[in-house]
């Protein structure tokens, strides 16, 4: 299991591959000891290869073991081929030949979670990124695209039900009790998008017809006790389908379309070709077992897999370091297209919070990259928030600078052009300047250059000119390799606020909202005919992923909170002017200086409470105070106490100003109706929420967090008074009664109790650490699998701050041991669950040097997967 030292791969070295290999015929026998796969590939030498002699290298990783290889049926012996660590490398093939190999391999003994393994009773496969190369010698890479058949045979009672990618066009009985299925994929894919299914699974199924009239069955394969968990997944992906076809002109392809739910699996899902794989927690969704953002979460993911059939699967990437490629476009579709289906602010809003929260975060550490990086050592160190949100934002701004009509004719070009094809980010840039006809040599620095910039606005009013003038500077810090950066194209989307809350008219043509395209390093912008002092209101929507630096009063920041136009500004400039006071108070507390609740804050809520023209969506927004991992990523020195303390304070003193106010919302939003997952009824039961959360504070909110918790009809509410009950010292007797109703009522269903285990895991009264290692022995925990890990250790590591940051270093310790058990079991879980620890430079002693210390731990490891290896080297 020990990993080689980990090599460094660079994008400049990318060559194309001396072969292709043009057909894979794969046979699988599934077998409880033994899985024996037969592999039959139709090779020839790449024409566009300068090396028309090289040998044919073969990858495989674990424990595959070649039994046999042939040559055009003629079996070679040993000394005709050479078989290394983790290649097979064929010398002197012809220019065209059929390579046929056996393996055997052991599923059930894969803890990886890569390759073939086993989930509680069935098979199943993650290939992408490298996990193909554990099935069978093959050149994994993506530039290779084949035309895949696949034969199972399989134990008919254990596996009645066999799956793989594309049509199935063979089924057979075999004489001992085992049956076989034979699939065919007409549409050449890369090896990742390989994927297998045996078990025994219920399916539900539905149908949806196409723009061009042709029907597709959907299926949707679960245990059977989860048949009652789909309806909100398929009416998910047929809307998906839908939306495809009327936006981005994408109808499906093949004949059938099936999803699989698995327990054990170690990412959200995948979008395998015409079978995509889902852990089960971005599946199943049922009002009495699934929070409201569980069910949006199920939706968008849905969205993403399919979409991914022209956007990754039929238009492929060519290497790794083309990742963003697919996903980043991915993610900015399954965004638009959960923005159509929800409330397009909200959305926004929850996308930019994650934003600000994971990939500023990310871009200011020792982890940060480029879009497009240049080099890694685990390509699954990739797959990170910089090349999907970031990503995604990137292409978000095509869509705010070229228009949305521009923006489409260069995806369609794009797809026309690559259909079939394996591709680079290039590609993509290319087709968008065709269809626009712009140069976009400067905006290709959002690929390269790693770092949040920072856009620092100053304005001035000229009352006898009168006009309004911007000076814009930006300027983005240094990074891991990169000390010094070129200007880029910024989109800075702006609107300017009157005295009496309407937008003012910013030229000749009438318009109130301008996008001012930013490409040097300062610049100035004047707007005449301006008659007033205006607030401006800047980087509406967060037109690009940049931090803001303007000195808005708290004044002027109320002023936009009440009247700004753009709903998303209006929220940020609440969380703008409650980050101006939580930075005030904990440096207050920093110093033991008393902290005093600000005035103009709660003024500012108490009109916000009164409006009663608001989406009561936005108004729980609004008042949801920044996460303390928020303010972790804008100081520079975090002080988890402070920090924390500052928060407590500010949240007590507002409940109290603000009680009966929320008092009559909460008794607003919680008459009764029938429980319904729309934008409407989730609106509501979030400010409900959000209010109890306050009352909680103030002694006014315990009895009715126990009434709702024993009332609820859903999880929503249930969870909600759960967490309140939890987090609040005041209430132990019921928050013991609680969880053990909980418990009792929902013991059999694994995501519920991964929710019961991250309920408690965050809880931020003292203790947690032993709270934390008493549940990883209730039965509802297993370090086998991710989900789990991801409730209790990552809950704890990523969202407990006062109790994993104790200054005696117990958390560092805990969350070490748990990572190096992980070490060669699940590498890829393993290396997730570190980057808390890569922030330590950012912390006070002694956590800075306790921190340092859990990493140089870590790194003493003998037999450290690559994984590990290089996230701990640069991080230290
Ligand atoms: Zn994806």
């Amino acid at each position: 299991m020990k990993d080689p030292l980990p090599q460094t791969i660079y994008l400049k070295d990318y060559q194309v591959s001396p072969f292709l290999v043009d057909t894979t015929d794969l046979v699988f026998d599934l077998g409880d000891e033994q899985t024996r796969v037969t592999t039959k590939l139709a090779v020839r030498r790449n024409p566009a290869s300068t090396d028309q002699v090289a040998s044919l290298e073969l990858n495989s990783k674990g424990s595959v073991e070649l039994q046999w290889v042939e040559v055009d049926g003629q079996r070679l012996d040993n000394s005709a081929f050479s078989l290394t660590h983790n290649l097979l490398i064929l010398p002197n093939l012809p220019a065209s030949c059929v390579i046929s190999t056996e393996v055997s391999i052991q599923p059930q003994l894969n803890t990886s979670m890569m390759g073939l393994y086993r989930s509680r009773t069935m098979y199943c496969t993650q290939c992408e990124a490298e996990g193909f190369r554990r099935i069978t010698y093959f050149p994994d890479r993506p530039d290779i695209m084949s035309v895949f058949t696949v034969k199972i045979i399989a134990d008919k009672v254990s596996y009645p039900v066999l799956l793989s990618n594309g049509n199935a066009i063979e089924r057979a009985d075999l004489d001992d009790g085992r049956h076989t299925v034979t699939w065919h994929d007409p549409f050449k894919k890369p090896s990742h998008l390989f994927a297998l299914v045996a078990g025994t699974l219920s399916a539900v199924e539905d149908s949806f017809t196409t723009m061009s009239g042709r029907d597709i069955p959907l299926q949707i394969f679960v245990e059977e006790k989860d048949l009652d968990k789909c309806a909100h997944a398929m009416l998910s992906l047929k809307n998906s389908m839908r939306w495809d076809e009327e936006v981005y002109g994408r109808e499906y392809d093949l004949d059938i379309f099936m999803i699989v739910a698995v327990d054990d699996f170690n990412m959200g899902a995948m979008e395998n070709k015409g079978l995509n794989i889902f852990n089960t927690s971005a599946v199943l969704a049922n009002p009495k077992t699934t929070t409201d953002a569980a069910f949006l979460r199920v939706e968008g993911i849905v969205a993403h897999e399919y979409f991914h059939n022209w956007s990754g699967n039929r238009v492929n990437v060519r290497d790794w370091f083309q990742l963003s490629l697919k996903e980043g476009f991915t993610v900015f579709r399954d965004s638009q297209f959960s923005s159509d289906m929800n409330s397009p602010t909200v959305k926004r809003i929850e996308d930019v919070s994650f934003l600000r929260t994971h990939q500023f975060a990310e871009d200011g550490g020792p982890m940060s990259h480029q879009v497009q990086p240049d080099s890694y050592m685990e390509i699954n160190n990739f797959y990170t928030v910089t090349v999907y949100e970031k990503g995604s934002e990137i292409v978000r701004m095509y869509h705010s600078l070229l228009g949305a009509e521009t923006y489409r004719k260069g995806s369609d070009l794009y797809f026309d052009r690559h259909d079939g094809e394996a591709v680079t980010i290039e590609e993509f840039v290319s087709a968008m300047e065709d269809a626009s006809g712009r140069d976009l040599t400067q905006f290709r620095r959002w690929y390269k250059q790693s770092g949040t910039p920072v856009l620092k606005v100053r304005s001035a009013y000229d009352a006898t000119a009168k006009t309004f003038s911007l000076n814009v500077e930006q300027s983005c810090p240094a990074t891991p390799g990169q000390s010094e950066k070129l200007p880029f194209l910024i989109p800075v989307k702006l609107g300017l606020v009157g005295a009496d809350g309407a937008d003012m008219v910013l030229d000749d043509a009438g318009q109130t909202e301008v996008v001012f395209e930013m490409t040097e390093a300062s610049q100035q912008l004047v707007i005449e005919n301006i008659d007033e002092r205006p607030v401006p209101s800047l980087l509406r929507g967060l037109s690009a992923p940049v931090k803001l630096d303007y000195p808005y009063s708290a004044e002027q920041l109320a002023h936009l909170m009440a009247n700004d136009s753009d709903g998303f500004n209006r929220w940020d400039a609440s969380q703008a002017l409650s980050l101006s006071v939580l930075n005030q108070l904990m440096h207050d507390s920093l110093h033991e200086r008393p902290m005093i609740l600000d005035g103009q804050l709660v003024e500012a809520y108490k009109a916000l409470l009164s409006d009663t023209s608001l989406d009561p969506a936005m108004v729980a927004l609004m008042l949801q105070l920044p996460t303390e991992a928020l303010l972790h990523e804008n100081t520079d020195i975090i002080h988890v106490t402070a920090i924390h303390d500052a928060r407590s304070f500010l949240r007590t003193a507002l409940a109290g100003c603000l009680a009966s106010q929320l008092e009559a919302i909460y008794h607003h939003y919680n008459a009764k109706q029938a429980y319904a997952p729309n934008v409407q009824q989730m609106g509501g039961r979030s400010l409900k929420n959000t209010a109890l959360g306050y009352l909680m504070l103030v002694d006014r909110g315990v009895e009715l967090a126990w009434a709702q918790f024993q009332s609820a009809d859903n999880m929503t509410d249930q969870a909600a008074a759960l967490t309140a009950l939890v987090n609040c010292p005041e209430a132990s007797d019921y928050a013991a009664k609680a969880l053990s109703q909980f418990e009792e009522q929902f013991r059999d269903e694994a995501l519920v109790m991964n929710l019961w285990l991250q309920v408690q895991a965050t809880n931020a009264q003292p203790n947690g650490l032993e709270r934390v290692q008493t549940l990883m022995d209730h039965s509802a925990f297993s370090m086998s699998n991710p989900n789990k890990i991801r409730s209790l250790i990552g809950g704890f590591a990523n969202a407990n701050h006062i109790n994993f940051h104790n200054p005696d270093g117990s958390g560092y310790q805990f969350l070490t041991e748990q990572i190096l058990a992980l070490n060669t079991v699940n590498p890829q879980v393993a290396a997730r669950l570190v980057t808390p620890l890569t922030k330590w430079k950012k912390f006070p002693e002694p956590n800075r040097e306790l921190m340092k210390q859990a990493l140089q731990n870590i790194a003493n490891k003998p037999n450290l997967v690559k994984d590990l290896q290089e996230i701990v080297s640069k991080s230290l």
